[in-house]
């Protein structure tokens, strides 16, 4: 995060080119920022020295000649290239820039669109050529950025905070902030009731800012105390009992009664009551909110201590994040540690100092922001300073925030037309799609928009507002790849409006009958970040086959069982070629964020394509066998969700936190930029980071521990801003308190993330085994802890609050990065599956692990039909087939699919009132439709809602009746996490299996 660059009052353009890291830092203030291209591998630099130099181009009107080699020449490295051919209507630039007779070239024998000459004219036709010659490159932001921007600079911001906490001199001694916490305590005593506070019922309006109510502020009486004692852990956990024969169903063991997370994501709340001022915990959830005093208790906790971090969630209405501007006195930070004000700062003499609650430094307080403190320390202004009062503020940040201008939002779409991607309907969804969101693209009138598609050949699209009709180049040289016309590929959208219509019109005409198979993809990636990297922006991929030609081209290696169970295994689940993880560096590198859709019914290698999403902070959106009869709504709506949702481009997000911890590991899909700073072209609220945090110090000495989320982005609206989230969590001596504080719901979503980046350096089996014996290791910790003062027997004991750590556990083995072997999942659904799970915030991936599935024939044969809250209407039941009665209906949802289960013995007028004349065919053949009767509607309505209560992703609807093999198996019966199907475990024999091994050694 460039939020140190106090150095950069200007805007000095890109920072010199980084010779180690792909995240080098800015220049130190005063050092000449050197133009030129991207700085990495492999590419030309390309400084479009043709425009300004080039002759002025006049080709003949109704001709597509783009380009002409006299400034072909021109380019550096290019070597001369042979003349244009003598322009005809149907010569197409391809000749002009293929090599003479290159072989590349006459793969592509008709010139494209290839879809034959009514089309061609058509286009031909409606592309006329630049009507004046080519001038300088408009003077847009860009010109005065010569080389574009590379990531914020984390210079400045090592320099005040090194990414190792630095050891804060005289933080050791006595919290002022917390005067009623004895000093240097390490004895247990936080959570007891406050020694001097004021009754919790006084605490909510009091806010932070001010410092001489100890108690008051963090502690709440009902806190169970750490050290209550022994007859206070009688009641201390749940537990079930257990024959010790795996298997057995003797009496003792009640399926019915194993914990069952039906209530869906249950937030532990306890954490935001003793904390008000905390931000909300759909910004940062600890793995428990009890942070160990030492690193022997930490090592005893055997689960993960971190967080997932959402920074940019969605906020349900009136709760949005206040935003404030700073204005004369400049953002107030800590001096030292670079710590936002936040409500648990602390204002002291007079008003005139303040202290950082993360690293104890007393800093001054500017003239600006000065208020005088009342009688009880509070500022007399609280209630103007939300950022005294609020635990989430958005700071809009002034220039020194910035390295340039702050960038336009940009969309550039690289798009296959080869022949699957046309036949599929592909391209006339993924067009209609764009085009219908052209008025929602936030950033309006500042919206850049281009276009690059791509066969065997390249071809480019002249967008420039002054012409009537997109024009088209193509390039068929794929070795040594450049973009004609650099700065009329990427236009303003409001400006160009009339030409990218007309574009995304033809779009699907242009290639419908391409015969075309081949695909470079990764050439013309080459050409997108060319394109895009002196702004950054971000790049939309939509790729139906395999990458077959040019760099980047990649093998058919995904059909080989016989790898599965050996070392090699992993290797299918990686990418294969260097050119994509290099190529993610690259565009991270020039702020590029890419996210990837694919489509193909074969094997496309998502493991490599996916690579682009993981390091730029993307996404990857699988269609497999995309027909679009079949999945043109959800393409429909998840590109449109993709494009028109809030969007935070060229950002860095820094988790700071108090002394003697630190986060010490990432996981998700983003790239480091230092040791802790995520670099994240575009990022938005449907993207969560996991995190784990490790003591640095053998002891804590402070009684809490406070968390910073810093997301520094440029808004759509063209403003820097900060956003902050802040919270604070209490130290504990008790092992048993991190037990009870502690949050499924965020455990699960780290452990998932690390099993699935397990199986990128492993094999399946061990992944699933990893997880398996985390929770063992726990839940026998948690034992021993009782097993004194309790006579435990054959019962399985667990804290009230890991009561479904078990059974998620054993979903994330059975997810589908994870589950089975070569005949469970296809390698691309499986790699597919773990790009998206690795970035989803903690209520979907815990849908998606345990989903819901409830019973809906009932309630349909009701009159009423009120969808205000689904968890009155309808209850939710296990997810096993023995739920099922054959006389019911049911849905399943995990926020990804839906599925209709039609019992064997449904009513028949309940399937005919659903399903219309269709009700007794087979189910596989059969589409939801609205039939004209109540029934129907109230069904569709329910569909609806479901949909809308998550928008994310929009989940396709399947129905499939009981006993209609093997489609029932694969589509609903395997996804029944509490069942053994094929070779998985039970839910049952699985918390046997847990008990066994926690009773060994115990
Ligand atoms: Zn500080």
């Amino acid at each position: 995060m460039n939020t140190e660059n106090q150095g950069y009052p200007n805007f000095p353009a890109r920072p010199p080119p980084s010779s180690s890291s792909p995240f080098a830092s800015a220049p130190p203030p005063g050092v000449p920022p050197q133009s030129g291209g991207p700085e990495s591998v492999g590419f030309r630099p390309h400084t479009r020295p043709f425009t300004p130099s080039g002759p002025p181009m006049a080709p003949p009107v109704g001709v597509m000649r783009p380009f002409q080699s006299p400034l072909v020449s021109q380019i550096p490295g290019q070597g001369i290239r042979p003349p244009p051919p003598p322009p005809s209507s149907n010569s197409f630039p391809s000749t002009a820039y293929g090599p003479p007779g290159g072989g590349s070239f006459q793969r592509f024998p008709t010139p494209p669109p290839p879809s034959g000459p009514p089309q061609t004219q058509t286009l031909a036709g409606h592309f006329s050529p630049p009507r004046q010659p080519m001038g300088p490159p408009p003077q847009s932001l860009t010109s005065g950025v010569p080389g574009g921007y590379a990531s914020p600079p984390g210079t400045g911001f090592q320099q005040s905070m090194p990414p190792v906490n630095p050891s804060y001199p005289g933080v050791g001694g006595p919290q002022p902030s917390f005067p009623g916490y004895p000093s240097n305590q390490v004895t247990p005593v936080p959570f007891q009731s406050a020694p001097q506070g004021p009754p919790p019922s006084s605490y909510p309006p009091q806010t932070g800012g001010f410092s001489p109510h100890p108690g008051q502020q963090n502690l709440h009486p009902s806190y169970a105390s750490p050290t209550s004692n022994v007859q206070g852990l009688a009641e201390d956990f749940n537990s079930l009992s257990l024959t010790n024969i795996p298997g057995s169903l003797e009496p003792g063991l009640d399926p019915a009664l194993f914990p069952r997370p039906l209530d869906g994501d249950v937030e532990p709340n306890s954490f935001a009551e003793m904390y008000p001022m905390n931000c909300h915990s759909r910004y940062l959830r600890l793995t428990t909110s009890a942070i160990p005093s030492s690193q022997s208790l930490a090592s005893r906790w055997h689960l993960p201590l971190g967080a997932v971090v959402c920074p940019l969630a969605e906020a349900p209405e009136g709760e949005e994040v206040t935003l404030i501007d700073f204005g004369s006195s400049g953002i107030i930070r800590c001096r030292r540690c670079r710590t936002y004000v936040n409500p648990y700062v602390t204002f002291t003499d007079s008003g005139r100092k303040w202290r950082c609650n993360i690293c104890s430094m007393l800093n001054d307080v500017p003239g600006e922001y000065f208020s005088h403190l009342d009688a009880t320390g509070r500022r007399m202004d609280l209630d103007q300073r939300p950022e005294l009062t609020k635990g989430s503020v958005e700071i809009i940040a002034p220039t020194e925030y910035m390295v340039r201008p702050p960038m336009p939002p940009i969309y550039f779409f690289l798009i296959d037309v080869s022949f699957s991607a046309a036949k599929s309907g592909m391209l006339e969804v993924a067009a209609q799609t764009i085009k219908s969101c052209l008025d929602n693209l936030p950033g309006y009138p500042r919206t850049q928009i281009g276009f690059i598609t791509y066969d065997s050949t390249l071809h480019f699209y002249n967008m420039k507002s002054s012409l009537s009709q997109p024009q088209m180049m193509v390039v068929s040289d794929l070795d040594d790849i450049f973009v004609p016309l650099p700065d009329d590929l990427l236009v303003n959208l409001s400006e160009s409006r009339n030409v990218v219509e007309a574009f995304l019109d033809s779009l699907p005409l242009m290639f419908q009958n391409n015969v075309n198979v081949e695909s470079a993809f990764g050439p013309a990636l080459k050409a997108a970040y060319m394109v895009m990297n002196q702004l950054g922006g971000k790049l939309l991929i939509f790729q139906n086959s395999l990458p077959s030609l040019g760099a980047g081209r990649l093998k058919l290696r995904g059909d080989d069982p016989r790898v599965y169970g050996t070392d090699k295994e992993y290797t299918l689940r990686v990418a294969e070629d260097n050119f994509y993880k290099q190529m993610a560096a690259d565009c991270t590198k020039f702020q590029i964020g890419i996210n990837v859709y694919a489509f193909s019914d074969k094997y496309t290698d998502i493991a490599s394509l996916g690579t682009l999403a993981k390091y730029t902070g993307g996404q990857v959106y699988y269609y497999p066998g995309f027909q679009s009869s079949i999945h043109g709504d959800k393409l429909r709506h998840e590109l449109a969700r993709d494009l028109t949702r809030e969007t935070a481009w060229e950002s860095v997000m820094r988790i700071r936190c108090g002394k003697g911890i630190r986060f010490s590991s990432y996981h998700g899909n983003f790239m480091l930029r230092s040791t802790d700073l995520i670099a994240l072209p575009a990022v938005d609220c449907d993207k969560a980071y996991a995190m784990q945090l490790t003591l640095e110090e053998t002891l804590l000495t402070t009684p809490t521990v406070y968390f910073q989320v810093a997301l520094l982005y440029t808004a759509s609206c063209g403003e820097r801003r900060i956003r902050v989230h802040t919270a604070v969590a209490p130290v504990v001596t008790d092992l048993g308190e991190m037990y009870r504080q502690a949050d499924t719901g965020s455990i699960a979503s780290v452990y998932t993330r690390l099993a699935i980046e397990k199986t990128l350096s492993g094999k399946l089996d061990d992944a699933r085994n990893a997880i398996q014996q985390k929770i063992v290791k726990a839940l026998r910790e948690y034992r021993n802890l009782h097993s004194v003062q309790h006579r435990l027997g054959s019962r399985l004991i667990y804290p009230e609050s890991l009561k479904f750590l078990p059974l998620y556990g054993l979903a994330i083995c059975k997810s589908t990065p994870l589950q089975g072997g070569p005949a469970d999942a296809s390698l691309d659904e499986r790699c597919a599956a773990g790009f998206t799970m690795m970035a989803l915030p903690v209520k979907n991936l815990l849908k998606l692990l345990y989903p819901n599935l409830f019973r809906v024939d009932e309630w349909l044969l009701k009159p009423s039909a009120d969808l205000d809250d689904l968890k009155d209407v309808l209850r939710r039941v296990p997810l096993a087939a023995q739920s099922l009665d054959s006389s019911g209906l049911y849905i399943y949802d995990d926020g990804f699919r839906l599925v209709l289960w039609f019992g064997r013995m449904l009513s028949p007028d309940i399937a005919k009132n659903l399903l219309g004349t269709d009700f007794a065919a087979e189910l596989s053949k059969v589409t939801l439709q609205e039939q004209e009767n109540g029934m129907s509607k109230k069904l569709m309505k329910l569909i609806k809602k479901v949909r809308e209560n998550d928008l994310s992703y929009h989940p396709m609807c399947f129905l499939v009746r009981q006993g209609e093999q093997p489609r029932e198996g694969f589509l609903f019966l395997r996804h029944l996490t509490e069942d053994q199907m094929g070779g998985s475990t039970s839910y049952v024999d699985w918390i046997l299996q847990i008990h066994r091994q926690v009773q060994q050694n115990a």
